[in-house]
């Protein structure tokens, strides 16, 4: 099992019992996948109570988009199995608020992950694990963690920027840029869920610099960009991960 030991938390830097935490929580990896896991140590304030927060966010990410070979294999395993234990109903109810009916395909529904806040939670965990990860040490929290879901509007130099890292393609990978200067922005992140969901991340240099973003556009317009001339500097489509 996850063997405590007294060290460095990642997440927040204080000494306290830690734990090894998977920055991509363990249940979105099917049983095939050999990539090696990208782990941090974090405390059990870090870390506690995030194993119910994962398995919904596992559920809605698993959910948007169309299926792929590594999220069919955790749908026929781990979520199936998740959602016949005795909370299975509850999981599912939890997801009323984000699902609309599909007006152009009777019977089916479309789900809007952005719109659910424990999923923009789990979202800021991954950002800040990966971000821990990576050998940031300035410990951000929440407060200084926007996360969304992709709405298409990165410019394609940020992907020449960025460094690709994944953790198995299948199940997650991401770019990052990190800024040296002292700018609000210190780091920007795009990472993608089973191989199709885009999510979008900024880790500010204070918490004031990050009350007021809403959108990725607000993000543009603290490090001094038109967001307009951001959209037309090139086409950052979704297809240039691909
Ligand atoms: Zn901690």
């Amino acid at each position: 099992m996850n063997k405590r030991r007294v060290r460095a938390c990642q997440l927040c830097g204080a000494v306290r019992l830690s734990t090894v935490d998977h920055v991509i929580p363990k249940g979105f990896y099917p049983k095939s996948s050999t990539a090696r896991r990208i782990t941090i140590k974090a405390c059990e304030t870090c870390n506690g109570g995030a194993s119910d927060d994962d398995a919904h966010f596992r559920l809605v990410m698993s959910l948007a988009g169309e299926g792929r070979s590594a999220v069919n294999e955790v749908w026929r395993t781990k979520i199936s199995r998740s959602l016949r234990k005795e909370d299975g109903m509850r999981r599912v109810r939890d997801l009323r608020p984000i699902l609309r009916a599909a007006a152009d395909l009777p019977g089916r529904y479309r789900i809007y992950p952005a719109e659910d806040p424990r999923v923009i939670t789990s979202l800021q965990k991954v950002i800040r694990g990966l971000n821990a990860y990576h050998g940031d040490k300035s410990y951000p929290g929440n407060e200084r963690v926007w996360g969304d879901i992709w709405r298409g509007d990165m410019p394609e130099e940020f992907f020449d920027l960025a460094a690709y890292h994944h953790a198995d393609p299948e199940v997650a990978d991401y770019f990052f840029v990190t800024f040296r200067d002292h700018i609000p922005v210190r780091s920007l992140w795009v990472v993608r869920f089973f191989g199709r969901t885009l999510t979008v991340g900024a880790i500010f240099s204070t918490s004031e610099h990050r009350r007021g973003i809403n959108r990725l556009d607000d993000v543009w317009r603290l490090m001094g960009f038109d967001p307009d001339d951001v959209r037309h500097a090139g086409n950052g489509t979704s297809e240039r991960l691909g």
